[in-house]
């Protein structure tokens, strides 16, 4: 690296702190922003006076009554390319406040550890694109290209804050979203799809049934044990599919309801269930196969009726290794974190999706805190990892933007 980037580097790296860091994310875990139902409006205006009071130009843009993203740019000169950091507003509720060991909206500092609902997924990733620009800012240094800056709401639930961003703002030439993956840059994550399937039966008196059912009567709750099955030895095969980077598929049954009363053979019974993707697999054919697995166990028996529906779905993404912004993040973590760094794949999904599936922008997740800590009760983040973010985006956005 030439001498006078190093300097220039070490000059902005000085203005990263961890007082400043903590401070950050304590205040950002206090903000409930719990989706559903989708409370991010506090914490679209804490960023938006965040990013004013750093420089940028910001504007926040309504995506949903009182659902807005927030968009900051720390402007270059025309001509050059756009890196976008970026981040969710949500969170996912905090579950039983009873089982945590500390409040879930408090912020408390511990060892070295902020504890909260959202500190690692992902008010820490947010706190870090902050940080770094502030840093930039601050240090005087004219970037040539764009750095933007950007929180949208509701990725935990549908991405649609990512997808509006891309329909109303200029595109970026790529982008980092920085969930966290404890600094290592993850190219691919998988796809989902939510289906609700029903088995469709006809209720009689539950005293007349026979085991021939010659009384007119169809179970919903028996048919839906063949789907169960079925769905079982599904997994199996998935299994045998392998992805590189994020493994295998995986199907999971995670509800079931069903009948009404004792004394009536249900007509109906309802599952839902969450079907993961590789990169490679797309929703259509995901639906297709859960399809076919209904229709062979129809002509194994015709009485099976069954009622097919996806509730939601995202895609799965995949950004090529040659490009020069997973390359860049590779490099930069290295340099911070002084140890060699893998480039890895998730089983979680994210707004990286939308981002390459929409607009085809190569992005990477890549930020403070483990996946493992996400969703879960007394989840954390260390803060030494969102001082190290911030210098990893720095010296992104300083070779990305010249
Ligand atoms: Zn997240």
């Amino acid at each position: 690296m030439p001498q006078r980037l190093k300097e220039i580097q070490k000059q902005i790296f000085s203005r990263i702190n961890s007082v400043e860091a903590t401070k950050l994310v304590q205040d950002m875990v206090k903000i409930k922003s719990v989706n559903p139902p989708g409370n991010e409006d506090a914490m679209a205006i804490y960023l938006e006076k965040k990013m004013k009071e750093i420089g940028l130009e910001v504007h926040l843009d309504e995506c949903l009554p009182g659902r807005s993203n927030v968009i900051g740019h720390l402007k270059g000169t025309v001509g050059y390319p756009t890196l976008m950091l970026n981040g969710h507003l949500d969170i996912v509720p905090p579950g039983d406040k009873r089982l945590w060991s500390f409040d879930p909206f408090g912020g408390v500092l511990k060892d070295g550890r902020i504890y909260g609902r959202g500190s690692a997924d992902m008010k820490a990733g947010l706190a870090s694109i902050l940080l770094a620009s502030k840093a930039i800012k601050l240090s005087g240094i004219q970037l040539k290209g764009d750095l933007m800056l950007t929180g949208v709401i509701d990725e935990e639930v549908t991405g649609l804050g990512a997808q509006e961003l891309i329909r109303r703002e200029k595109a970026a030439d790529m982008v980092i979203v920085a969930e966290p993956t404890e600094l290592n840059p993850v190219r691919a994550h998988k796809g989902l799809v939510f289906f609700e399937i029903s088995t469709i039966g006809k209720a009689i008196h539950s005293s007349r049934v026979s085991s021939k059912w010659n009384k007119g009567e169809v179970n919903a709750i028996y048919q839906m044990g063949k789907v169960l099955i079925k769905i079982q030895e599904y997994l199996v095969n998935l299994e045998k599919k392998v992805d590189p980077l994020v493994g295998s598929p995986t199907i999971s049954v995670g509800t079931i309801t069903g009948g009404s009363k004792t004394n009536i053979v249900p007509d109906r019974c309802t599952i839902t269930v969450d079907r993961r993707l590789l990169p490679s697999e797309t929703i259509e054919d995901a639906k297709a196969e859960m399809e076919n697995i209904l229709q062979q166990l129809h002509k194994e028996d015709p009485r099976i009726k069954t009622n097919l529906k996806i509730i939601v779905s995202r895609r799965g993404a995949i950004t090529n290794p040659d490009e020069p912004i997973v390359r860049l993040s590779k490099e930069a973590a290295e340099e911070v974190l002084g140890k060699d760094v893998e480039v890895t794949g998730s089983p979680a999904t994210s707004d990286m999706e939308v981002f390459m599936n929409q607009r085809c922008i190569p992005t990477v997740l890549l930020g403070p805190g483990s996946l493992s800590m996400a969703h879960i009760i007394d989840e954390y983040v260390e803060v030494d990892q969102i001082v190290d973010a911030a210098k990893i985006f720095v010296i992104i956005a300083l070779k990305t933007l010249g």
